[in-house]
């Protein structure tokens, strides 16, 4: 029996997770479950899935908890705070660690995770956007997995060979192909991106996921971070990875080799495939995803991408190539533009303006010898200065 954590459990990811978990009742065991705030969703799933621990971060969310499952003759321990999100991914009955807390809320439980030497199945890219250097050596010293969720990155892990940690030039491979659907505005006249709402930005074409991820999705600000993402999975630069507007979802990455090949991953767009693959892995288990029909898909397009037009897609392209403190600062400056823009406090083309602002304040440093703190720091100063840039605009 694996027994594993899941960080974020509410979430769009989280409840895919569970899904999966419980097809699966002969391998799998949740034994933590954690949330924010959403103290009733993680009652239903403390009762479904009787896991040992659960985290409530926010202590008054965690007294409402306690009330939901006074009842239950087995109850949970009922921890709080980041302290509980941390104890909760290190703890020696778990073996994998699903990653999915939204935002660098989520850096230190999966630091936690990959010290502890856990299987981390990680689909919060912005704890390697903000960490990647210390998060790639915790693994490394530690002897842990890292198992990558988000769908372009486990497409692309699935096309690579087992030794690609090698180097990427060494196992053959030319660059990497990264879809990326375009998000609900692609096609949409500039003059009306002032005018969108957050509904129509969390409308995904594609993929139905929670509204931060929707909003980097309709800037493409979530390819940039996808592409920092893969620069540290996979050994390889900016240089190496070309994005590629492939409307439909179907082909979730790719990967083009010296000889010619061009290996492809392609399903359903549903994200319990790379959540199985990961917990599965190296073998194959059931998702609960429908098989893919290429009939009724029919057709695949592609396109470049328009870097006017997504102008987040470029800075994260730039912070990407600036390394040091750039990317934690892209990302604090986005994760607060994006909830500005989610209260309607700015508008949707002030997103890419706000992350500029930022990063043009704040010089880029370099991190080597730096630990969390440092980071946590910069992160800190990044949000401070998004916020007053948020203000100005508003
Ligand atoms: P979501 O908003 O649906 O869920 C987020 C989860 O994190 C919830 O359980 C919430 O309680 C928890 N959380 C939020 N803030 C927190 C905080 N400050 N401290 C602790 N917990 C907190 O998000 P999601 O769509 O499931 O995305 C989760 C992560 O997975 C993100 O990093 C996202 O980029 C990545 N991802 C998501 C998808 C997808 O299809 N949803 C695909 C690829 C990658
Ligand atoms: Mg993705």
């Amino acid at each position: 029996m694996i027994g594993v954590t899941v960080l974020g459990a509410t979430g769009s990811i989280g409840v895919s997770t569970l899904d999966v978990l419980a097809r699966h009742p002969e391998r799998f065991r949740a034994v933590a479950l954690t949330a924010n705030t959403d103290a009733e969703r993680l009652a239903e799933q403390c009762r479904q899935h009787r896991p040992q621990y659960a985290v409530m971060v926010d202590p008054a969310a965690a007294q409402r908890l306690r009330a939901l499952l006074a009842d239950l003759p087995e109850r949970p321990e009922i921890l709080t705070g980041i302290e509980g999100l941390e104890q909760v991914a290190a703890l020696p009955e778990v073996s994998y660690v699903m990653a999915a807390i939204v935002g660098a809320a989520g850096l230190r439980p999966t630091l936690a995770a990959a010290q502890a030497g856990k299987r981390v199945l990680l689909a919060n890219k912005e704890s390697l956007v903000v960490a990647g250097a210390l998060l790639m050596q915790a693994v490394a010293d530690s002897g842990a997995e890292l198992l990558p969720i988000d769908s372009e990155h486990n497409a692309i892990f699935q096309c690579l060979p087992p030794h690609f940690s090698d180097g990427l030039a060494r196992v053959g491979v030319r660059r990497i192909l990264l879809t990326a659907s375009g998000g609900p505005f692609r096609d949409w006249p500039l003059e009306r991106l002032s005018s969108v709402t957050p509904e129509q930005a969390c409308a995904h074409p594609t993929w139905e996921m929670g509204r931060k991820i929707s909003v980097d999705s309709a800037t493409m600000m979530n390819k940039g971070l996808e592409v920092i993402e893969a620069c540290w999975l996979f050994g390889t630069d900016t240089d190496h990875i070309q994005v590629v507007v492939h409307p439909q979802s179907v082909i979730h990455s790719l990967v083009q080799y010296e000889d010619g090949s061009v290996l492809a991953q392609l399903g359903n767009p549903d994200m319990r495939t790379p959540i199985a693959h990961a917990m599965g892995w190296p073998e194959r288990i059931d998702s609960g995803v429908t098989p893919l029909d290429l009939f009724s898909v029919a057709r695949l397009d592609f396109q470049a991408p328009d870097f006017a037009r997504f102008p987040c897609l470029r800075l994260a392209f730039e912070a990407a190539h600036a390394g040091g403190t750039a990317p934690a600062v892209l990302n604090a400056a986005n994760e607060i533009a994006v909830a500005a823009f989610l209260e309607q406090r700015i508008d949707f083309p002030s997103i890419a303006a706000v992350v500029a602002g930022t990063l043009e304040a704040l010089p880029c440093e370099s991190v080597a010898g730096q630990g969390l703190e440092f980071l946590l720091a910069v992160d800190q100063r990044a949000r401070e200065q998004a916020e007053r840039l948020v203000v100005a605009r508003g």
